[in-house]
């Protein structure tokens, strides 16, 4: 009898299982594809791995025309087994983990046959106390289509490619095959990057018109195949046309042996991730909640795993960042509409950013009425890092008068976040330089 069975071994379930079996307990895993789940295998790393080669390709040019190096950089295919080898790498990391902390692996599907009983393809039982479902998701995509997680492991760069759907996936696979040497074509049935500010999307706009991908908004789509895509505003033909249209949670079978509440959207869960079942813990993609990402699936899954050994913790969404890897990257946190007061910062007025030739973009950063800091947004090169900072103020309710009198690196692209916060206070002496 094990204490707990997890139900895939994606972001949130190895994270669940390797903590839980270093706290000594008897732990199951059932996985029934790849270790490390979507966000190594056809998410987040495959996807990010070819953002680096692509945004180096404009960038190397970019960055030896500012500083007078003769830089040349060429797409070479071996790119796409490269970035095989980062997944595949990662992917057994993510079983060692479990194996080494003490964890029992079992391959294939794992359904519920009945509490505390559950099943797998192969005919094993496995026989457990607590269950922490973290199966994950699945594209929306229909027969015949590709999907993002597909695109993201193609092994050439099509002569044209059509991406429907305009979410952070869409735009980043149309983005990085554009820079690859694609010729792109981008539709959405409204803006791109529903959600995100004005300045964001405008940002963004420039930026893949500039790169040659042909956004089309508002363009609603009846029907997609293998190479074309039918909207009320006219056919588009592409050699491949990439489903980037959302995703549906993967509920485990057999699962209604357990009196759970499981919506459209996801399984519904408490702040700590307890199901209505309190022998049932869900975490990751497959849970109903606001920020789908890699990230959040491995917090709750440590939120999860305390509250399961009788320790109290809860996730909080709004302290959780989001990024979006394109160029320029866009990094945002917490809430704006809590924000009473707003301080921004542009990049072209951050020492490091001008030495560097990262002048695109910009810090804007929301404080509520206590002066606290309660939201946070950077467009620009290394978003993906300096929302982390934001973040941590965020979380830990840090005022604009914090801010400003914390000492930052000089010269370092975080100035912009401190500089921001020094707006309110008249101490901003690097805006008139
Ligand atoms: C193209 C793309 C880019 C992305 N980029 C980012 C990014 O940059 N940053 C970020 O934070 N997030 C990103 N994401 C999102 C991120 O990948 C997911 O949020 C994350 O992987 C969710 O983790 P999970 O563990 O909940 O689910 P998954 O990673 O999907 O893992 C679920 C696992 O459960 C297994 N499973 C399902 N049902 C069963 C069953 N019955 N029996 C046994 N095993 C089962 C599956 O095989 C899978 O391995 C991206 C996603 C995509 C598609």
């Amino acid at each position: 009898m094990y204490d707990v069975l997890v139900i895939g071994a994606g972001s949130a379930g190895y994270v669940a299982a390797s903590v839980l079996a270093r706290q000594k307990l008897n732990v199951a895993v059932v996985e029934k594809g790849k270790f490390g789940g979507t966000c190594v295998n056809s998410g987040c790393v495959p996807s990010i791995f070819l953002f680096d080669s692509s945004f180096m390709l404009s960038r190397w040019q970019e960055i030896g025309d500012y500083k007078g190096l003769d830089v040349k950089v060429d797409f070479s295919n071996s790119t796409f087994s490269k970035r095989d080898d980062v997944v595949s790498y990662l992917s057994s990391a993510g079983r060692s983990l479990i194996e080494n902390a003490g964890g029992h692996v079992y391959k294939g599907s794992g359904r519920i046959i009945d509490k505390g009983v559950a099943e797998t393809d192969e005919g094993e039982k496995i026989c457990f106390k607590k269950l922490i479902v973290a199966s994950g998701s699945v594209p929306k995509t229909p027969p015949g289509v590709m999907s993002e997680d597909e695109a993201v492991n193609l092994e050439y760069v099509p002569k044209d490619m059509i991406v429907v759907g305009g979410g952070y996936a869409g735009v980043e696979i149309a983005q990085i095959f554009s820079r690859l040497g694609s010729s792109v074509t981008l539709i959405t049935r409204s803006r791109i990057m529903k959600g995100f500010s004005e300045k964001a999307r405008e940002y963004l706009l420039q930026s893949l018109e500039f790169d040659g991908v042909q956004v089309k908004e508002f363009h609603e789509v009846k029907r997609m195949s293998e190479r074309e895509v039918y909207t009320e505003n006219g056919t588009f033909k592409g050699e491949v046309v990439v489903s980037a249209t959302g995703r549906t949670p993967l509920i485990p079978d057999g699962l209604k042996s357990y009196s759970i509440n499981v919506k459209e959207n996801g399984i519904i869960v408490r702040p700590t991730m307890m199901t209505d079942d309190p022998s049932v813990f869900a975490i990751g993609d497959v849970v109903d909640k606001p920020n789908k990402t890699a990230h959040s699936a491995m917090h709750e899954a440590i939120v999860a795993s305390y509250n399961l050994i009788g320790r109290k913790l809860e996730v909080k969404y709004n302290c959780i960042p989001q990024v979006v890897y394109t160029d320029p990257q866009i990094g945002v946190v917490g809430s704006a509409s809590h924000a009473v007061k707003f301080a921004e910062f542009p990049f072209n007025a951050v020492t490091r950013a001008t030495i560097a030739g990262m002048r695109d973009g910009e810090v804007r950063i929301g404080f509520n009425e206590k002066g606290e800091t309660v939201f946070g947004e950077v467009i620009g090169k290394n978003a993906e890092e300096l929302i982390n900072i934001i973040t941590l103020a965020v979380r830990h309710k840090i005022t604009a008068f914090e801010l400003a009198t914390t000492v930052f690196v000089h010269p370092s692209l975080s100035e912009g976040i401190s500089n921001a916060a020094k707006t309110m206070f008249d101490l901003d002496i690097d805006r008139f330089k």
